[in-house]
């Protein structure tokens, strides 16, 4: 496998290491001069064995420039970082999961395989892989294996609980994920299982996340703040200082992705947070989502129109931009809104709340008027 990966990034140039979230841009001369080094079979040129060492330790000398590194083509559109959920299965039945529903299945290995052939044609720099639960996929491994050598970096969004099987241990530290963001649903075993509605989960969880502390992951823990667990906020935030990981806390309860309200009656009232006014966000442009069948969208929450990456390849995702500018239009219960300009959910959000017929203090300027007054 390749110690670096060069990448071209719209007008820009990356040095980047499996693994690392440190990229090094440099200039379009340096970035000529490698690929030549690399086509004409040379050794990694001396400035770039200086900065491997530097950045990242690395100790490229005199190593051949194609084995050492792996050279990126620019994909036809801005698209550098997607999400993909291998699988919407889970091993929890988490009581506030906006998936709502989860079948376990998906693209078969060729799918998989010519998904991730796209995605990098594509140009996509950055892989989320989640799910459900993306280490519970059979195929997962072998998915990993070939996002890392197709030159992606890779990010998991995972619950933990496969981390502490040694076979899983021994891929994620051979090939390290730039960051492993787990979520934490509890400090205690009877609120932790309450909330996933699995017996053992808290203790499932608890190994995954020593195993992945005492292998050097780079961690970053989600605090998921239900009314289920609310009272035990403090003592999950005491639990990631303890172990001296950085954490976010997520306590905005959304409808499932089928428009369900199922969800909502978790939401910790004190604990429903105003977002900040909406302003705009590159969904569709920079980034895109796909589903476990390959269906691309512009992100997780607004999922349609799609496009079917392993039918229409690459190309396909052409329409992305424009489906991403007619999603945002303040269309149905959001047309004519006098208070669009500060609204605070998007406009995708937004759909999914009202298809949902959620209070509209849980998302809508209207109702949290009408909540004060
Ligand atoms: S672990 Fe995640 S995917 Fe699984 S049920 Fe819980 S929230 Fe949903
Ligand atoms: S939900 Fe809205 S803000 Fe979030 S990625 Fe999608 S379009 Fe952007």
């Amino acid at each position: 496998m390749h110690d670096l990966i060069a990448a071209p990034l719209q007008d820009q140039h990356l040095i980047l290491r499996p693994g690392s979230r440190r990229a090094v841009k440099v200039g379009s001369s340096k970035f000529a001069d490698l690929c030549d080094a690399v086509a004409g079979g040379q050794p990694v040129p001396a400035w770039l064995v200086d900065v491997a060492r530097r950045v990242w330790g690395v100790d490229a000398s005199g190593r051949p420039a194609d084995a050492a590194v792996l050279v990126r083509e620019p994909g036809p559109y801005e698209l550098s970082r997607a999400t993909w959920e291998i699988n919407l299965g889970c091993d929890f039945d988490c009581e506030h999961c906006y998936l709502g529903e989860k079948r376990f299945e998906g693209l078969d290995w060729d799918g998989k395989e010519r998904l991730l052939t796209v995605m990098r044609d594509a140009g996509v720099i950055w892989l989320q892989l989640t799910g459900g639960e993306p280490l519970i996929d059979p195929q997962f491994p072998a998915a990993y294996r070939l996002a890392h050598e197709l030159g992606m970096q890779v990010e998991l969004l995972s619950n933990g609980s496969q981390l502490a099987k040694p076979r899983m241990m021994e891929l994620l530290t051979a090939l390290p994920p730039t960051k492993t963001s787990l979520s934490v649903y509890g400090a205690s075993a009877e609120t932790y299982d309450g909330l996933t509605r699995r017996r053992g989960a808290f203790k499932r969880f608890t190994r995954g996340l020593d195993a992945a502390v005492a292998a050097g992951l780079n961690i970053d823990l989600s605090l998921i703040i239900t009314n289920r667990n609310a009272h035990e906020a403090d003592a999950m935030r005491a639990w990631a200082d303890r172990l001296g990981l950085p954490y976010r806390e997520y306590a905005n309860i959304s409808p499932t992705i089928h428009g369900g309200a199922e969800t909502l009656p978790s939401q910790s009232p004190e604990h429903l947070t105003h977002r900040a006014p909406f302003t705009g966000c590159p969904a569709g442009h920079t980034f895109f989502h796909a589903d476990p069948f390959g269906r691309a969208s512009i992100c997780k929450v607004g999922r349609e129109p799609n496009i079917d990456l392993p039918t229409e390849g690459v190309a396909g995702l052409a329409r992305l931009g424009s489906i991403a500018d007619s999603l945002m239009l303040r269309t149905g219960g959001c047309s004519g809104c006098q208070l669009s300009s500060t609204c605070r959910v998007c406009r995708p959000m937004a759909k999914v709340f009202q298809e949902a017929k959620a209070p509209l203090h849980s998302y809508c300027q209207h109702g949290m008027k009408e909540t004060a007054s």
